[in-house]
């Protein structure tokens, strides 16, 4: 089984594909995580900047299996770079600024969405992203795609970031919150977009147990519908 779970930052997917995770006994798959980690890897190799070197950073990981893995402990997903635990080094904005290079970059998508899909053969799995209802997994019948105001999701990002939810380090924040959607969005290759038989849930004005309702009450009735063999 397969979840797909879309939509721009802080509009609570990770919260929301991680609890569904553990509620369903499945893994999680954060795929924005793996594209930080080719990120991270491009950024140590040339000098902390990613333009122009996209497709040598696809050649090393794809000439190197070991480069970049994956494991999942306690349904958590560990990232790894040259066998070292990078997870936690991934959500810095230096990095964020960064990541729209190799998101740009088809050699580094098609890798990325390669070691998704093993994952996936092998695990029942939630997943979330950008394209992931749309071009990873379009065949799924499980798709979610969250949305939330921007100034909604940018007081989200705060809390996790910890910075005040006013002032000028917020409206920086969420200054790169709006253009980090309109990229993903806009860009030509697997933009970020609701697939047309996915269930859309604006989070804005919801709790995360009422979203998690709202989904879990999606999850039962596609499980039931005859779509599902
Ligand atoms: O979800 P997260 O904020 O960690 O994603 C970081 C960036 O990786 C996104 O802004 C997007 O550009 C890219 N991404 C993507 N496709 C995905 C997941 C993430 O293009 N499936």
């Amino acid at each position: 089984m397969i979840i797909a779970i879309d939509g721009p930052a802080g509009s609570g997917k990770s919260t929301v594909a991680k609890l569904l995770a553990q509620e369903l006994n499945i893994e999680y798959i954060d795929s924005g995580a793996i594209y930080r980690t080719f990120t991270l890897y491009g950024m140590q190799s040339f000098e902390g900047n990613c333009a122009g070197h996209e497709d040598q950073i696809a050649e090393a990981v794809a000439n190197n299996p070991d480069l970049i893995s994956i494991t999942y402990e306690n349904h958590s997903q560990i990232m790894w770079l040259n066998r070292k635990q990078v997870s936690k080094e991934l959500r810095v904005l230096k990095l964020t600024k960064q990541v729209k290079f190799i998101a740009d970059s088809p050699r580094c998508r098609e890798l990325v969405n390669a070691k998704i899909r093993k994952i996936s053969q092998s695990y029942s799995v939630v997943i979330d992203g950008r394209d992931i209802g749309t071009i990873v997994f379009p065949n799924t019948p499980y798709k979610f795609y969250l949305d939330a105001k921007p100034l909604v999701r940018a007081k989200r990002r705060a809390i996790d970031l910890n910075i005040p939810q006013e002032g000028e380090e917020f409206e920086e924040l969420l200054k790169s919150i709006n253009q980090r959607d309109r990229y993903d969005m806009d860009r030509e290759i697997a933009p970020l977009k609701i697939a047309d038989d996915a269930v859309h849930v604006d989070t804005s004005d919801l709790s995360i147990e009422q979203v998690m309702a709202v989904i879990l009450g999606h999850f039962e009735r596609i499980k039931q519908s005859d779509k599902v063999f």
